[in-house]
């Protein structure tokens, strides 16, 4: 089996879906942008027959993007699959993502369904889906609590129909690495070399992360994620996370992905200037501490040898390596250079806005942080229309 992990990222579907991260289809765009230069092999950009914005969004990004897949979003159901083909109609690679619930507390209470039913309205959606596009992903939602005889069966029979990755959502966050670990691995016997399996796991108990790599231990090759782990509730997988650790633990899992990882903190950088919140300050790989060292013991190890305290080095995931804070003394070389860091290469004329704007910020603060600058350089941004780097 191939040791290649696929990044499917939903920072734009699922992540954009969740209180406070609405993005216009020009934030859509330039963040977009963004997670191509990071690498993902999977883009999905939004869930067409829910908004007109969902809609442009998608064909935005499918007409700019030609060289990384693009995912729409769709029900099982034929008008959402004829929205979403349409919205993916001048994509280079596209991909139709459809899903239905399979669990027996969903069938029950939200869909009102039998299992057969369900089973045929995923076999005719991914049969439609097949009409218009060749790379299809079916998704049996809330797979984790679907029974795992079923799962099975529905996952054979959207093969049979056409899907070439199935995708087993742990929708509500409710299981732990070993019992998703042994689904998977199920689903993964099952399917053979004819579908990719694929994970997306929510973070309501903390341990989206922690099954998504049970998962690929068990044979998925295939993580949807999210950067700083925006999404539904209390999120999704963290890209930056789960990239990172099959990076640095490389030993425990001898895994690939195509990520530029230098990338990953200018891309949260960019996706917190443009939704309502950023990364906590203690977030693993991204957040403002995760490379700051306070007690006087960590600082005199740090001092005498970096690996004393550090795993990662900041580099490697593109933090800026200068600790020089940014005030109101500071110059318009230094910024330039922390913009540069942060992935936005400006012009002078923009430089000069900037500037401006940045030093009446720093007049009333103590040190201006790197998530206000990128936050300065978005609305100078949209109010522009420039698109920096
Ligand atoms: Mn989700």
């Amino acid at each position: 089996m191939s040791d290649r992990v696929y990044i499917f990222d939903t920072t734009l579907r699922d992540g954009e879906q969740s209180p406070g991260c609405s993005m216009t289809v020009e934030e859509k765009k330039r963040l977009a942008h963004k997670l191509v230069d990071l690498g993902v092999d999977i883009l999905e950009a939004g869930f067409p027959i829910a908004s007109d914005g969902d809609f442009e969004a998608v064909d935005a990004v499918s007409r700019e993007f030609q060289w990384v897949t693009v995912a729409a979003l769709a029900r099982s159901c034929t008008l959402d699959v004829e929205r979403a083909a349409k919205s993916l109609e001048h994509a280079r690679r596209p991909r139709i993502h459809t899903f239905i619930a399979t669990s027996d507390i969903h069938l029950k209470y939200k869909l009102k369904k039998s299992r057969q039913q369900v089973l045929e309205e995923a076999v005719r959606a991914v049969e439609l889906a097949r009409q218009h596009v060749d790379d299809v992903e079916f998704s049996a939602e809330d797979g984790a609590r679907t029974d795992p005889d079923y799962l099975e069966e529905i996952s054979k029979a959207v093969v049979a129909a056409g899907a070439r990755t199935v995708n087993i959502p742990d929708t509500v966050g409710y299981s732990a690495p070993k019992e998703y670990g042994t689904l998977i691995g199920r689903i993964v016997k099952a399917l053979g070399d004819c579908a990719i399996v694929s994970v997306h796991c929510h973070d309501d108990l903390g341990l989206a992360v922690a099954n998504s790599l049970a998962a690929v231990e068990a044979g998925a090759r295939q993580i949807e994620c999210t950067i700083n782990g925006i999404g539904e509730r209390a999120g999704n997988c963290s890209l930056e996370e789960v990239v990172m650790v099959m990076k640095t633990r490389n030993d425990l899992y001898p895994y690939r992905t195509g990520i530029h990882t230098e990338h990953l903190y200018p891309a949260s950088q960019m996706l917190s200037s443009i939704i309502t919140f950023g990364a906590q300050p203690n977030k693993a790989i991204v957040g403002r501490n995760a490379f700051a060292h306070e007690a006087g013991i960590h600082q005199d190890g740090y001092l005498k040898e970096k690996t004393t305290y550090e795993i990662i080095d900041p580099k490697t995931v593109g933090v800026p390596e200068t600790k020089l804070v940014l005030g109101k003394h500071s110059g318009r070389h230094a910024l330039h250079k922390r913009c540069e860091e942060l992935g936005f290469n400006l012009n002078k004329e923009e430089l000069d806005v900037l500037y401006h704007r940045f030093t009446a910020l720093a007049d009333r603060k103590k040190g201006v942080m790197d998530e206000e600058i990128a936050g300065l350089i978005e609305q100078g941004l949209a109010q522009h229309q420039v698109v920096g780097d």
